[in-house]
């Protein structure tokens, strides 16, 4: 069961986004009077409520915005008993000050916006000694070990229990706290009014994680990077799973760089079927796999990984995604450009010496093209020559010579910095293929100002998708459906705010 945090400062506001919910299948809400502005009326809250509540009154220590006295919360949570509410959330140093009467169903809650204490068995423990029908435990995750002894001690515990981490390297626990066994867990009205840090909107929680269908054998894939909360994969990934009627889930998992290798070495405990890799985890995740694809070996990166009886499998997708990109838009025919067999180009100018730069210059030299690699940072970008039997240049030297297809790895263009291009518009020419790998937005500036040209173009769309197409086939042995998976980014992109 999902429930849903209500935090307005209007009553009015509360019952209409209850009535929203409960007219949207949700069974339970939490009630937050620390929120309301002036005198909380309980009655009115209660009467008619279309779906169970839970009555939360925060002090701030707690994260809440309550401001006034001790004694007034008592009395607001003591009423909410009497006025027969289903249940009531109670601290657990407050807890035996407010008795139990009639129906109503004793939540004792533990929160520590710091750390996540080592000892949580016997927190829990003390919890429940203190005549609790649910023991909820919210702590902050500093470290992914942090999440693993949460889950741990939710599918330990004997009597219900909602154990959820906080921060974004808590997040995967509020979604699989159902499979350890949760009765429910929290999400908040909406995705931007978050309520406590790494809580994310119903919908969201019910429609991309699934998490009504998640049990105890659903099983767990990922993408591990750091920062990760823009990742649009989880969306993707997710929209796949629900279309092929898979039971997984697909989460993001923030993993700062110090703590990749105790975060893999405890793969089995959450337990972890696949991953998709990103910054800063591309190379040294490469020491705790057992195999590789040769790409892998080329590239010295890798983006996925399967996990198996026989340890781990390292794949790179990326390379085939860029190849597979340019080789589908050649084949389209348009108007200006006859349709083009095989790859179609002969010379690439890459720009950018990062991880993206080295598997588009890898898989176009792998058939054939002549690459160049321009970028800001001479260095890396004889780096990738070396590795790769390619050219460098200085980045200011990338207008000097005519190339017939031009790449963008750079993250130059990206959201927001949406009025800025890589390439010279003066300088692009209509017989060019045009790659930008940037995704968010779709239609970079680059894009825009190639197209408007004739060029042919190829966007980091199609890029993303065939990458993630190409993890789902490893991972489940079947066809990705490609275009659920296009759909669902283009729609993510059209509402991102931030840079993924
Ligand atoms: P990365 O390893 O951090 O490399 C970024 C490269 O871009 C570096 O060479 C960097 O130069 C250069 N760069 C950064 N800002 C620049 C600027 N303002 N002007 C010129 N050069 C600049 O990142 P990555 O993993 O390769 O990813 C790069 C971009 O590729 C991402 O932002 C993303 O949009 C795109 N990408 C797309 C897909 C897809 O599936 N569509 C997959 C992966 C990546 P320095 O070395 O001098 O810092």
């Amino acid at each position: 069961m999902i429930c849903v945090s209500i935090g307005r400062g209007r009553h009015r506001h509360v019952i209409a986004e209850h009535k929203h919910l409960a007219d949207n299948g949700i069974q339970l809400v939490e009630l937050r009077l620390d929120y309301i502005q002036g005198a909380v009326q309980v009655k009115r809250l209660l009467a008619d409520r279309p779906c169970p509540v839970i009555i939360t009154c925060r002090r701030p220590v707690d994260g809440g915005r309550w401001e006034k006295s001790e004694e007034e919360r008592l009395l607001l949570l003591r009423t909410a008993i009497v006025e027969g509410a289903d249940y009531v959330d109670l601290e657990d140093d407050i807890a035996m000050q407010v008795p139990r009467y009639g129906k109503t169903k004793r939540i004792i809650s533990h929160h520590d916006f710091h750390k996540t204490p080592p000892d949580l068995a016997a927190l829990h423990k003390k919890l429940t000694g203190l005549n609790a029908d649910i023991v909820k435990i919210a702590t902050m995750a500093n470290h992914p070990t942090d999440n693993l002894r949460m889950l741990e001690m939710v599918r330990a515990s004997k009597v219900p229990t909602v154990g959820v981490c906080m921060g974004d390297i808590g997040m995967p626990t509020r979604v699989l706290c159902r499979r350890a066994g949760a009765p429910f867990t929290y999400a908040t009205f909406h995705d931007d009014r978050v309520l406590a840090p790494g809580q994310i909107g119903w919908r969201q929680m019910r429609d991309i994680y699934r998490y009504e269908s998640i049990s105890t054998a659903t099983r767990v894939y990922g993408v591990v990077a750091d920062p990760v909360a823009h990742s649009l994969s989880p969306v993707v990934h997710n929209a796949a799973l629900k279309e092929a009627d898979i039971d997984a889930v697909y989460l993001p998992f923030r993993v700062p760089a110090e703590q990749i290798d105790e975060f893999i070495s405890a793969a089995g405990r959450w337990p972890l079927s696949g991953l998709s890799v990103t910054i800063p985890h591309k190379e040294s995740i490469l020491r705790h796999v057992k195999t590789q694809d040769d790409l892998v070996t080329a590239i010295g990166a890798a983006n996925t990984l399967a996990f198996g009886e026989g340890g781990i499998a390292a794949f790179n997708t990326d390379a085939i995604a860029a190849v597979e990109s340019l080789e589908a838009a050649l084949r389209e025919p348009d108007a200006a450009t006859p349709p083009t067999e095989g790859l179609g180009v002969k010379t690439a100018l890459v720009l950018g010496a990062g991880g993206a730069a080295r598997a588009v210059a890898f898989g176009l030299r792998k058939r054939g093209v002549d690459v160049t690699v321009a970028s800001r940072t001479l260095e890396r970008s004889k780096k990738i020559a070396a590795e790769v039997g390619c050219k460098a240049v200085d980045w200011t030297a990338r207008y000097r010579l005519p190339y017939d297809c031009l790449v963008n790895a750079t993250p130059v263009g990206m959201h927001p910095n949406v009025d800025e291009t890589p390439f010279d518009k003066e300088h692009l020419r209509s017989y060019m293929v045009v790659f930008d790998t940037v995704y968010n937005p779709e239609n970079t500036l680059l894009v825009k100002e190639a197209r408007a040209i004739g060029c042919r173009i190829v966007t980091g769309v199609e890029m993303f998708v065939r990458q993630a197409a190409i993890q789902f086939k490893i991972w489940h042995g079947r066809e990705a459906p490609h275009q659920v998976m296009r759909d669902a980014l283009k729609r993510a992109t059209a509402s991102a705010k931030q840079p993924v």
